[in-house]
């Protein structure tokens, strides 16, 4: 019996959800997303908020097939000098403050929380870390640790102990923050609670109590970095400069990757007592590090980031209607609220079927999330601003 490619799916992939979108698509160019017959769909979300150079760069695509006839793998992370490596590190760390000038390449956004966090630990020698509620830094053990939510940990415990949890904004919480706090991990713009900024003030407060404790302030701009919110890195809206940053998604311009971004001095606690402190074999494979560069670079030669300001204010301006309780988030990460997660789901499904792909949060169900490529026009954006309307008219 010949069985689709969609059974076959499911039968030998393994599932996340009994619930797949199980949508397929055969070719993905720009801003949309192709199905075999060519019926398009624009997408939102960018495969959460990696693709912000679209879909098949030229400039990445030509940097990525240079590389597989120059090599691909050579050797585990760290031993040889690989040119693709050294060339994100020297480009990634050209961007940032001084004190972020060393990069320690991983596979993931998971990846790079979990060696940040060992990192915090090597440094200070303590061992107790504060994430915030309702945060999402990756599903490995140690990532999931810092998940403030028991239905997504309890079945996984024990996990890493002496993580603690404060609201994000709450400057009562600071206090946790003591000489015994290895590390605070905090997202910029918090992803799964619905694209929310975090509050400068608290921000800035929330440096100060670290620093007056010997605690390491961890910014996760895993999806929140390369521009997303108007800005390179989203700290740099309110000057605040962490003491590890945590990058992932679409730094690797559509390829695997993540990275942790500390000082020099920091990051060679990894290489002594013990040596190998952090290892890695793929980590910083040098195709997905070509891509990388080739993404910053394109990055840096568009004015995409700055146009990102006034996209905002275009969804903002069009994204009015009785239904939509909030428009949420910064830059092209937005979050529409709505009354509930049906209506949500309501839209969203209609959206998707009306050719607009978008999706809701791990912890806001009720929100609908936009997060297109940087690329995307104004005219695509009011494409989608219709499409949206019309299905929030009728489903709502
Ligand atoms: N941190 C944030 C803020 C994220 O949004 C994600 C993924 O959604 C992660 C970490 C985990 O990244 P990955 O899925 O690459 O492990």
């Amino acid at each position: 019996m010949h069985l689709s490619q969609r059974q076959l799916f499911l039968n030998h992939q393994a599932q996340t959800t009994r619930f797949p979108l199980l949508l397929e698509f055969s070719k993905a160019e720009g801003v949309y997303l192709y199905n075999e017959i060519g019926e398009r769909w624009l997408d939102l979300i960018s495969g959460i908020s990696v693709s912000s150079l679209g879909h098949g760069n030229e400039k990445v695509k030509a940097a990525i097939k240079n590389q597989v006839d120059a090599y691909m793998h050579l050797m585990v992370y760290g031993e040889y000098v690989q040119a693709p490596q050294v060339q994100l590190a020297t480009l990634l760390t050209s961007l940032l403050p001084p004190s972020l000038n060393c990069v320690y390449l991983v596979n993931s956004g998971a990846e790079a929380t979990d060696g940040a966090l060992k990192l915090a630990k090597r440094v200070t020698g303590r061992s107790k870390i504060i994430a915030c509620k309702q945060a999402y830094h990756g599903s490995t053990h140690a990532a999931l640790s810092l998940n403030s939510e028991r239905m997504f940990k309890e079945p996984f415990e024990p996990l890493l102990p002496n993580v603690h949890f404060m609201s994000n904004g709450n400057h009562d919480d600071l206090s946790m923050v003591d000489n015994e706090t290895a590390c605070v991990v905090i997202e910029v713009v918090r992803g799964e609670s619905g694209y929310i900024p975090t509050d400068e003030h608290f921000l800035q407060a929330l440096r100060t109590q670290c620093t007056q404790n010997g605690a390491l302030l961890i910014f996760d701009e895993i999806q929140t970095g390369m521009g997303r919110t108007g800005k390179m890195f989203a700290f740099e809206h309110s000057g605040i400069v962490p003491d590890i940053l945590l990058l992932g998604k679409a730094l690797g311009a559509g390829m695997p990757i993540g990275a942790f971004v500390s000082s020099h001095e920091r990051m060679m606690t990894l290489a002594e007592q013990p040596i190998l402190g952090h290892i890695t074999t793929f980590g910083g494979h040098p195709v997905v590090c070509a891509a990388a560069v080739a993404g910053i670079q394109e990055l840096l030669s568009h004015n995409w980031i700055a146009q990102v300001a006034a996209k905002e204010r275009l969804l903002r301006e069009r994204l009015q209607h009785r239904a939509i309780k909030s428009v949420e988030g910064k830059g092209l990460m937005l979050a529409l609220e709505f009354e509930s997660f049906d209506q949500n789901k309501r839209i969203i499904d209609a959206c998707i079927a009306n050719g607009v792909l978008t999706d809701w949060f791990l912890f806001a169900s009720h929100k609908l999330r936009i997060a297109p490529p940087l690329i995307v026009t104004e005219t695509q954006l009011h494409e989608a601003c219709d499409v949206l309307l019309e299905q929030v008219e009728k489903q709502a």
